[in-house]
């Protein structure tokens, strides 16, 4: 391993050994009365979303439509409307009866998001929408064409608790919880897009009916804090009869290191891709850069990774944003691929992010050079490391960046009813 500089913001950066210390720009961090940035787990409390077919068991559903005064069967009816034919319009409906359509689609699948604003790249094969929810609430979803799949980056809090000093969407703190309904009907409103034609890219001698095959928990809100709601929510994207039917390795839930959560999480039975957002391999700095490591240390969170890997047998990502400076140091590429292999070989692999070069701020992107060289120390180490494609970054779409701007704001406003 190279060996380890003293901590210093101020030497200069060609050798490598240049600490810079992560810090807000342009906002201020919420502290708790110990000084330390402050972390929201609990949901404010905000008047609740309308209850909507996804929120509910298959069984639930039955029981809804019979308080609406239908027959049961109807809820599987309403069900491959919304999840098959993407569509919560009663006229579409015509195989329920006229008598009781309207008040049935009322019930069960009230208007949950209004898109306010949409985003597209030139190609038009990436865009990033803002949905309004019932409350005013912002969130944003970004949907991405692939050669072979089409994924889509999820929001599952609006806002977030988590307080990253480098994220967008941490600053204004913890909005609420959405509803498991809400996380999905993101999916159904990109596969409306999507069969519209809308989303660019597509090969014209390609006439294979599409939706979105991919999801990235890597939105607005640590997905983890919204435990039973994004589980529920996952429920409904793997269920083949009664939900969306897309396989669960290709939905990647993602967190900065809920441990405890993490442990639940390998316990469910639904073996979901599962990605630690890590950044850092030394409690040093990740106590700055991600706060929620004063609760959970880095040792505690890759020892929960591992155990995700014996309970699923699913490959665990570890997400690193490289920081020029900060935390690219190639002792830090020995040190991360020490801590994994020491937790054995073949379970884990390493995704760094190259950022947006930003100069003059602490988060610019890493040299060319020291992004090739951190993956070639961890490759060499034995650890499987490529570095992933950041898409939508050009249109502000990428994660860690969502965060609603003031001129989402004023969108908004002006198309709020
Ligand atoms: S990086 Fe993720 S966990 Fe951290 S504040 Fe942003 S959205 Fe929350």
């Amino acid at each position: 391993m190279t060996e380890r500089p003293e901590s210093t913001t101020t030497r200069p950066t060609s050798t490598g050994v240049r600490q810079v210390r992560p810090r807000t720009e342009g906002w201020q961090q919420q502290k708790d009365e110990s000084g330390r940035p402050l972390l929201q787990f609990a949901s404010p409390k905000r008047g609740k979303p309308p209850v909507h077919l996804a929120d509910l068991t298959p069984e639930e559903r039955v029981a809804k439509v019979k308080e609406l005064g239908l027959p049961g069967f109807r809820a599987k009816q309403l069900a491959k409307h919304y999840f098959t034919h993407y569509t919560s319009d009663p006229a579409a409906m015509t195989d329920l009866p006229a008598e009781g359509r309207e008040e049935l689609v009322a019930g069960l699948l009230p208007p949950l998001l209004t898109e306010v604003r949409r985003l597209q790249t030139d190609g038009g094969d990436t865009i990033k929408f803002l949905w309004r929810l019932h409350d005013g609430a912002l969130v944003e979803s970004v949907l991405m064409r692939y050669p072979g799949r089409i994924t889509l980056c999820v929001s599952s809090q609006a806002g977030c608790g988590m307080n990253c000093p480098f994220c967008a969407t941490g600053q204004a703190g913890l909005t609420r919880n959405m509803s498991a309904a809400e996380i999905v009907d993101q999916i159904v409103r990109a596969n409306q897009v999507i069969a519209s034609g809308e989303l660019g890219g597509k090969k014209a001698d390609d006439h294979s009916a599409e939706r979105v095959s991919n999801i990235v928990f890597m939105g607005m809100g640590e997905p983890l804090a919204n435990y039973a709601r994004v589980m529920q929510a996952v429920r409904v994207m793997v269920d083949k009869k009664e939900g969306l039917g897309m396989s669960a390795r290709g939905i990647t839930v993602s967190t900065v290191g809920l441990v405890p959560a993490i442990r639940k999480l390998a316990a469910e039975d639904i073996p979901v891709t599962f990605a630690l957002s890590l950044h850092a391999p030394d409690d040093e700095l990740r106590d700055e850069l991600i706060p929620v490591n004063s609760r959970w240390k880095v040792d505690e969170a890759l020892d929960a990774a591992r155990a995700y890997f014996d309970a699923t047998g699913r490959r665990v990502s570890i997400e690193y944003a490289l920081i020029r400076d900060m935390n690219d140091h190639a002792w830090r590429a020995d040190l991360l691929a020490e801590k994994l292999n020491a937790r054995g070989k073949g379970w884990v692999h390493v995704n760094p992010i190259p950022l947006n070069p930003t100069p003059g701020s602490v988060w610019d992107a890493s040299e060319r050079s020291v992004q090739m060289e951190f993956v070639r120390r961890l490759n060499d180490a034995g650890v499987p490391t490529t570095i992933r494609d950041t898409r939508g970054k050009e249109i502000d779409g990428a994660c860690g960046q969502l965060v609603a701007t003031e001129d989402d704001q004023a969108a908004a406003a002006a198309t709020a009813g």
